[in-house]
């Protein structure tokens, strides 16, 4: 198996890697390492958790140890679909070239200029931005891009989703055509495709299979509740997220909780809070400075659930994330994929669970064609009256602050059996769901294996 001394990397970046505690090369720093130090572009098909930066950045830097950058002339750029990326790949550069010297600056919108032109203006040797930033400075005159000799594009895919394609070609022709050029992608979509196509130069192709990333770390199951027998039925989702959270809260598991709305991701913030649970939300219309301060306080252990739109599902290195949650199934099948690659990250094995309406299922079927298997379902307990009450019988919770008050588990059970003829409202389902959280941490505790 290859080692890191057998790369030819800067001896001081081997060591930064070996302070880092990285043993052996993950397979895609294995296969684009030797390569981008050939001098070859890259084409990594690859999702984050996979080792794709230091895949990058450890080339980079030893590439850079040669030579000086001269002011507002970056000598390297790497570009970012968002600002969390941005910040953790400048993180990364800081952990491997801590025994060389760079100069590196950060570009990122929702903080002032002003200290961006400082460090442009002494000259860096590695530009670490998001699109719009960058144009922004190169607009104002304050950068020169005809010096660079190597840039990277990460997680374009994430850059199709939002829009920034004509800004990266933009960039792409801004910098010269003789630099060597690094392009990272989860997946391949036709306008990716051509993008590289047209500025990549006879690029090393290196798949790292979705496949074995996904199903060989993280466990992952859904749950499906049929919606139609609720007349409330977003509180009663709520309600079954928090049975799993009690269950998982037991096993001093942490996880992000996924909403496909910003509005939602607030009110399950909330209501997680209100059950006593230290939760945050985490998504796009907080600033820059919220953003971070959250995430800090999640990667320490200081909040036990993020709740986060998929802003922060790509790109965002979070250790130790025990489970993700799909409090929504994604509406697009790749951000199924974004969104559980928080989990089992780095060797680790992790745990995500959907919870999917009925209504919702079409959407699971088309995650599990683009993942090529079958998401297990965590099965409910059937109830039927009699005999199956007895499997299913709810073990009584301590009485949450609910705001989805419910009466009494006993109470439960007489409704259900008065009102079992029905299929809307409280009866027959609230058992099912009672019956959930001990069926879920008996699964869960029977497979878990060696996470937290
Ligand atoms: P990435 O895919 O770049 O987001 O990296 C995912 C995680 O893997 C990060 O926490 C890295 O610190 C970690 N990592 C990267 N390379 C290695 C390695 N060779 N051995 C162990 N951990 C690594």
């Amino acid at each position: 198996m290859l080692k890191f001394e057998d790369i030819p990397l800067n001896p001081k970046v081997l060591s930064a890697v070996a302070e880092a505690g990285y043993e052996t090369p993950t397979p895609i720093q294995a296969q684009a390492i030797p390569k981008a130090l050939a001098g070859h572009d890259i084409l990594g098909i690859a999702q984050t958790g996979t080792g794709k930066t230091a895949s990058y950045t450890l080339p980079m830097i030893t590439l850079l140890t040669q030579g000086r950058a001269r002011a507002r002339m970056p000598r390297s750029l790497v570009i970012c679909p968002t600002r969390e990326l941005a910040a953790q790949v400048a993180e990364s550069f800081d952990t491997y070239a801590r025994h060389v010297k760079l100069a590196k600056a950060l570009l990122i919108g929702g903080v002032r200029f002003k200290n961006q032109d400082t460090l442009i203006d002494k000259g860096v040797d590695v530009l670490i931005a998001t699109p719009g930033r960058l144009l922004d400075h190169f607009e104002r005159g304050k950068l020169i891009l005809s010096d660079v000799k190597v840039m990277v594009v990460d997680e374009a895919d994430r850059m199709l989703d939002m829009g920034f394609i004509p800004d990266i070609e933009r960039i792409f022709q801004l910098t010269p055509f003789t630099r060597q050029t690094l392009f990272f992608s989860a997946t391949l979509a036709p306008e990716i495709e051509r993008l590289t196509r047209t500025f990549l130069s006879n690029p090393v192709r290196i798949e790292v299979t979705r496949q074995a990333t996904t199903s060989e770390a993280i466990e992952q199951s859904v749950l499906y509740y049929d919606e139609t027998r609720f007349i409330d039925t977003e509180g009663k989702k709520r309600n079954l997220l928090r049975q799993v959270i009690d269950a998982e809260a037991k096993l001093g598991a942490n996880a992000i909780i996924f909403c496909n709305k910003k509005k939602d991701v607030d009110i399950v913030a909330r209501s997680v809070t209100k059950h006593g649970y230290s939760a945050e939300p985490l998504h796009g219309d907080l600033s820059q400075e919220q953003r971070t301060q959250t995430l800090n306080r999640f990667r320490d252990g200081r909040t036990t659930f993020l709740v986060a739109s998929d802003v922060a599902a790509r790109g965002l290195d979070i250790p130790d994330v025990s489970l993700v949650i799909n409090f929504d199934v994604p509406g697009n099948p790749e951000d199924y994929v974004h969104r559980i690659g928080r989990t089992g990250r780095a060797g680790k094995s992790g745990r995500a669970l959907t919870i999917c309406a009925v209504r919702d299922k079409k959407k699971m079927t088309a995650i599990e064609k683009l993942i090529q298997s079958k998401i297990p379902p965590i099965s409910q307990p059937t109830v039927q009256s009699g005999a199956g009450q007895k499997n299913a019988t709810p073990k009584h919770r301590p009485a949450h602050n609910s705001d989805e008050t419910t009466p009494s588990a006993g109470k439960r059970t007489e409704k259900h059996n008065s009102n079992s003829h029905r299929n809307r409202g409280h009866g027959p389902i609230t058992e099912v769901i009672e019956g959930l959280p001990s069926f879920i941490t008996k699964s869960f505790e029977e497979r878990r294996t060696g996470y937290r």
